[in-house]
């Protein structure tokens, strides 16, 4: 079998990583301001495409440039990338380490390249300071990563190149390079390793695009079902939220139990304080309504000063209590300096299975309107689906 040229391989997988710098640094133009770290990414992928070039150099150019220009350039994409998903995991990039690391491996690797030359031993500083990058990504992943194939992909990978690298390191000092391969060296074997090495650099960025992609997609379904000012749902992710309820209601017949709240004089708020004020107690009103409720219920805010919440498994009663408690919290003062405001409630219980969600706000709305008729900060109930709630009807029990 005719042996692959290191530089031919060196030049394919170099225009492949220089294709995929150009897809994640657009990726960070446009998503800089939603995904974190990705520049940190694409700065440390475009810094191997530039070690993979000065390794191209070898022989041609003195070692001092192509070798430990090289060297030093991977270890400074590797620990870029580590920054990079130090802050897309959220957390402070630990630059300190960083530097420390790459100005005394470089320093390791200039020492035994040109006054005391020693292979094993440039090999031992190069993985076993690559090792740390890659196994603080590993332990990011472990403890960060949302339970996905993204985040298994982008762990295995990282756990795989720490391995990877600590193996070699571990026997370049203990063989004194006895086992390990030139990668610039002609032969099957050199071929194999620098074809291995170059390819995990390729999956190395789609693994960044794969988590990046997952994060955006997180990011843009949370978009379209949740309201940008308060954080709870919107009308759609109530909608999908309450679809999900009722497909239970079908199987496990509970009741469903809805509250439609609505801001008492909220106009003379936004008169007397201005809108900015305005936006902070809608903000409030939603916090505190979230903070009343159990796990399982949901919030929304259907535009302007109307909320909603769907109670599943909630029998009216109960439902009555936690309404009160709502009215109740929101009244009290609220610690932040904002002005007092108080809402009216009206609840209604799903009637039967085939009953539909506008039917249902409309109960809950008409419960609404009377709790207003009657002098506000106060909770209705809507008679006409309590009876059907508290009694189910044959068609829900059927
Ligand atoms: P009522 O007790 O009858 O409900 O009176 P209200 O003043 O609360 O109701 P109305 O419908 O007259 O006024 C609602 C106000 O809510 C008018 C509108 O300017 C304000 N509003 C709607 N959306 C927003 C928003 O996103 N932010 C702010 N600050 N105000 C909003
Ligand atoms: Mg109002
Ligand atoms: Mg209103």
């Amino acid at each position: 079998m005719e042996t692959l040229d290191p530089r031919t391989i060196m030049l394919m997988t170099t225009l492949m990583c220089g294709a995929m710098t150009i897809v994640m640094f657009s990726v960070y133009r446009s998503f800089r301001r939603e995904v974190d770290g990705l520049g940190h990414w694409a700065a440390g992928l475009l810094l191997l495409v530039c070690a993979s070039l000065l390794f191209g150099t070898h022989g041609m150019l003195p070692d001092v440039v192509s070798l430990l220009g090289a060297n030093a350039s991977l270890l400074l994409g590797i620990g870029l990338s580590m920054l990079g998903t130090e802050k897309f995991y959220g957390q402070k990039p630990s630059l300190r380490f960083y530097a420390l690391a790459c100005c005394l491996g470089t320093a390791g690797l200039a020492w035994w390249l040109l006054v005391r030359v020693d292979f094993s031993v440039r090999v031992a500083i190069f993985s076993l300071t690559v090792f740390l990058f890659y196994a603080r990504q590993a332990q990011l992943v472990w403890s960060h990563g949302e339970r996905h194939f993204s985040s298994l992909f982008f762990g295995g990978l990282m756990l795989l190149q720490a391995v990877v690298v600590v193996t070699r390191g571990v026997s370049a000092l203990l063989q004194g390079g006895v086992s390990l391969v030139d990668m610039l060296a002609a032969g099957t074997r050199a071929s194999l390793y620098l074809a291995a090495a170059n390819f995990m650099a390729l999956l190395l960025t789609v693994a960044f695009m794969t988590v990046a992609t997952r994060r955006l997609q997180t990011i843009l379904e949370r978009r379209s079902t949740h309201d940008p000012l308060t954080q709870v749902l919107n009308r759609r992710g109530f909608g999908d939220a309450y679809a999900r309820e009722k497909a239970k209601l079908r199987r496990y017949r509970r009741p469903l139990t809805l509250l439609s709240i609505d801001l008492d004089y909220f106009k003379l708020i936004n008169d007397r304080h201005g809108h900015a004020v305005g936006d902070q107690v809608l903000s409030h009103v939603a916090f505190v309504i979230s903070g009343a409720l159990r796990e399982s219920d949901c919030v929304a805010r259907f535009g302007g000063e109307e909320f909603v919440v769907l109670m599943p498994d909630m029998a009216p009663h109960h439902a009555l209590s936690a309404a009160e408690r709502i009215r109740t919290l929101l009244c009290a003062p609220n610690g932040q300096g904002l002005p007092p405001c108080t809402v009216s409630i009206g609840v209604a219980c799903q009637a039967s299975e085939h009953e539909e969600l506008e039917q249902l706000l409309s109960r809950a709305d008409t419960a609404l309107y009377q709790a207003k008729e009657k002098g506000r900060d106060r909770i209705e109930f809507d008679i006409v689906g309590l009876t059907g709630a508290c009694a189910p009807s044959a068609s829900m029990v059927s």
